[in-house]
Formats: structure tokens, C-alpha cells, sequence
């Protein structure tokens, strides 16, 4: 990648709109694994935990694993170097958007502030009846399920689960920004879930040039991807912010 790390930088320095995409891949290096893959969150837990339907009729049950995965493991993450990158690269007017699909709020944490969650956030809660939000740091999660202080329901994490739409806004500011955008980094992501892969394909059909930051190929790297930066999302946003600012 090296040859390649200052003809991207000079593509994004001349770039109009450029939008970021990430996926599970830019939190790697912050200690959370992704979903998929030999050390994915898969092959430990049952992904029916995180079925609508099934959360619906066994919330005890649920909550125990969910608690586990997402506030006891996703709960001492810090950002790591890529997240911090890219929040840079938006303070200094170069990144224009960040769609993301993590639930982790570690882009939020480490300053950006254009994110669209197109998958939600985990450090939200919802009432599943009167539609009231809380912060994951108000509640002791050895007392599960937790529970609407108004109306006494059952909470549940503000992040999609099998079963459900993507939320509005950020369904309609993703594909909006992909419109615009004249340059896309795709960062970490197998490009697997849809209809989030969905948003660097519209970017490429309306003539972004595509960059693509992940160790390994994915389903985008032969359709989508211009320029594929093979490494790690830390370092290779590490160089890419050496040679731009
Ligand atoms: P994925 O789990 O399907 O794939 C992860 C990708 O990251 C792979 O292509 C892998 O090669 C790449 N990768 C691994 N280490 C990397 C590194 N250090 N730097 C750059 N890339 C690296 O991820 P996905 O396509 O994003 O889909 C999984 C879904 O699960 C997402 O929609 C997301 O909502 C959810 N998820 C979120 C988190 C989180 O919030 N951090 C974690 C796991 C899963």
C-alpha cells in the first residue's frame, strides 16, 4: 500500500464531498470483534438473541446475553487511532459524512460529529411502549431486564435487530450523502449486510471513486472498489493522515 497511500491522499485532498462508510472492521483495534469471521461474536452466541421476535417472547433470556456482549465487552472500548482519523479528517472540512454501521458509539467518542447510524446505537435504550429513551449508563445491568421508570415496560437496546427496518433518517441522509459524494472510504466492513452495502454501491453508480480499507477482500473489493488499501484500519488511516495533514 505504500505507493498507493499518497495517490489517495492527493484524491481526497481534491475530492468535493467525500463520505466514509465503516463497518465492524474500525473497532477491531479498539477490542471488539466483529460479528463474522474465525473470532466473530457468532460462533460464541446465538444470533436469535438479537431476533425481534424472539427478545419479544424471552426478554429475561435475551437481556442476559445482551448484556454480556454489548455493556459488560463493548462497555471498555476506547476509540482507537482509524476512529480518531476520521474524526480529524471532518474537523479539518475534508470528510463530508460517516455512515456507519457499528452500534459501538465509538466514532461519536472520538469526535465526529455528521454520523448517521444507520444500524442505531447502543448506548440508547427504548421503551418498547411509550417510545421513551435512556442512556445504557443509568442502569445496573446485574438487575435485567431493564425497565421504563414511567410505565414499568421492558427496555430495548436502540439498535436494530433481526427483523427490523433500518431507522429513517439515517436510511435517507446515508443514500442522500452517497448520492453526493464524489470520493466513498469503505473501512472494515465484508459488505455482506444489506441494505447498509447498498450505500457505497449507490456512491459507485453515481461515479465516486471508491477506496476501500480492510486486510482482507470482501465483497466489494472486485465490483465497487477503485483503490483497495490492504492493512489495517489504524494504520493505514494512521499513514493517510500523514500525508494529508
Ligand atoms: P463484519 O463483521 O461482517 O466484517 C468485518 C470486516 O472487518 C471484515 O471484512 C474484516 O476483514 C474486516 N477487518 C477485520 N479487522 C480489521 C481491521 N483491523 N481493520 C480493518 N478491517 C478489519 O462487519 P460488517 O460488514 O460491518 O457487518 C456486521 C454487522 O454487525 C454490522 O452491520 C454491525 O452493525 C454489526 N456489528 C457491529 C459491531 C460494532 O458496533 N463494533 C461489532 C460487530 C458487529
Amino acid at each position: 500500500i505504500k505507493d498507493l497511500v499518497p495517490e489517495v491522499a492527493s484524491i481526497i485532498k481534491d475530492s468535493n464531498y467525500l463520505m466514509a462508510f465503516t463497518g465492524a472492521g474500525v473497532s477491531v483495534e479498539s477490542g471488539i470483534p466483529p460479528f463474522r469471521g474465525p473470532n466473530g461474536l457468532w460462533n460464541k452466541y446465538d444470533p436469535e438473541v438479537l431476533n425481534l421476535d424472539y427478545f419479544l417472547e424471552n426478554p429475561e433470556e435475551c437481556w442476559f446475553y445482551i448484556s454480556e456482549i454489548f455493556y459488560d465487552f463493548f462497555s471498555d472500548a476506547r476509540p482507537n487511532k482509524a476512529h480518531l482519523v476520521l474524526a480529524h479528517l471532518e474537523k479539518d472540512g475534508l470528510l463530508k459524512s460517516l455512515v456507519t454501521q457499528n452500534i459501538d458509539n465509538l466514532h461519536q467518542q472520538a469526535g465526529s460529529l455528521n454520523v448517521h447510524e444507520f444500524h442505531g446505537n447502543s448506548k440508547r435504550l427504548k421503551c418498547l411502549k411509550c417510545g421513551k429513551f435512556f442512556y445504557s449508563n443509568e442502569f445496573d445491568f446485574n438487575k435485567i431486564p431493564p425497565r421504563c421508570d414511567d410505565d414499568g415496560e421492558i427496555l430495548k437496546p436502540d439498535f436494530i435487530f433481526f427483523g427490523e427496518g433500518i431507522p429513517r433518517d439515517a436510511y435517507e441522509n446515508s443514500f442522500a450523502d452517497a448520492e453526493k459524494a464524489d470520493v466513498c472510504i469503505i473501512v472494515g466492513s465484508t459488505g455482506e449486510v444489506t441494505p447498509a452495502s447498498f450505500v457505497p454501491r449507490t456512491a459507485k453508480q453515481n461515479g465516486a471513486v471508491i477506496i476501500e480499507i480492510n486486510p482482507e477482500e470482501t465483497l466489494f473489493t472486485e465490483p465497487v472498489t477503485d483503490i483497495h488499501l490492504k492493512g489495517t484500519a489504524s494504520d493505514v488511516l494512521a499513514r493517510l493522515e500523514l500525508e494529508l495533514l
